[in-house]
């Protein structure tokens, strides 16, 4: 038998939602994000999705603030593959890549607007090729946020385009109230028109609150890569906060072995996402 794709968990360490009131673990300062996270790499997680937050917890997309954290995880972390989000919780407009000159290995990128819990997640044609620009411009991997089937038609164009560099890496996103909710044949779908439209192209499950361990098994099973930690849900299960992004990370771990799978190790995890190896 032939080895299976060993999983790339990234762990998403503090996102800018969740505060201390809804579980004291999730890490707010510089400080805290690095020793998290470095847990969470011991733990088995070789991908940081990275946020900033202000010390009192308030969001930011302080370019500055993304540098100390880029740089701490660089030391504390070999070779673990930093990802920061621009997402359009942090910021409004061009100042959401503003830390994109620090060249971290990957960045989020939404290829497409829907709603979220109380406003618009709003991407404009005009940003999204912007934010894709310095991405290549840096050298930076993409990683496709597909909140919707339209967001990975629009990358596997893109890609086409050369505003992206292929191999593609998409994650599917289910559980944003008023977003696409978590759905086994969605996720199905999602899967094989990723496979069908790009067939180098690889993809990561990430269920958003409650029901973060069914996406998590869903993508084990059908050869995809798994997301965990505090940002997307607090708990470990319906009665328990988690105690850390390590505990999470424990979790999709333990996991693997029903799958027939394994986590990735750090030199693995950079080959399937056709980044550089490690300095
Ligand atoms: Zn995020």
């Amino acid at each position: 038998m032939s080895d299976p794709t060993p999983c790339i968990i990234t762990v998403a360490i503090t996102g800018s939602v969740p505060t201390k009131a809804a579980n004291p673990a999730v890490p707010i300062t510089i400080e805290e994000q690095i020793e998290s996270t470095h847990e969470a790499f011991e733990a088995g997680a070789t991908l940081a999705h990275c946020h900033v937050r202000n010390d009192d917890g308030t969001t930011t997309s302080s370019p500055e603030r993304f540098g100390l954290l880029i740089e701490g995880l660089r030391r504390h972390c070999p070779g673990m593959i930093v990802q920061v989000s621009t997402g359009g919780r942090s910021g409004t407009g061009r100042e959401r890549g503003g830390m994109l000159p620090f060249r971290p290995d990957m960045a989020s990128l939404s290829t497409g607007s829907c709603n979220f819990p109380t406003r618009v997640y709003e991407n404009a044609p005009e940003l999204i090729d912007w934010l894709a620009a310095e991405m290549l411009a840096y050298d930076i991997k993409p990683e496709v946020e597909a909140f919707d089937l339209s967001m990975i038609f629009k990358a596997v164009e893109m890609a086409r385009e050369g505003k992206i560099k292929a191999p593609l890496h998409v994650q599917f996103v289910m559980g944003v109230k008023n977003a696409m909710p978590v759905d086994r044949e969605t996720f199905v779908f999602y899967a094989q028109t990723l496979k069908r439209l790009a067939p180098d192209a690889t993809w990561t499950g990430a269920g958003i609150g409650r029901d973060q361990l069914t996406v998590v098994r869903w993508s084990l099973e059908l050869g995809g890569h798994c997301r965990t930690g505090l940002e997307d849900n607090v708990r470990l299960d319906r009665n328990t906060l988690a105690p850390s992004n390590a505990a999470l990370v424990r979790q999709v771990v333990d996991l693997c072995p029903e799958y027939g799978r394994r986590p990735a190790t750090v030199a693995e995890a950079r080959a399937l996402l056709s980044l550089p190896a490690a300095a």
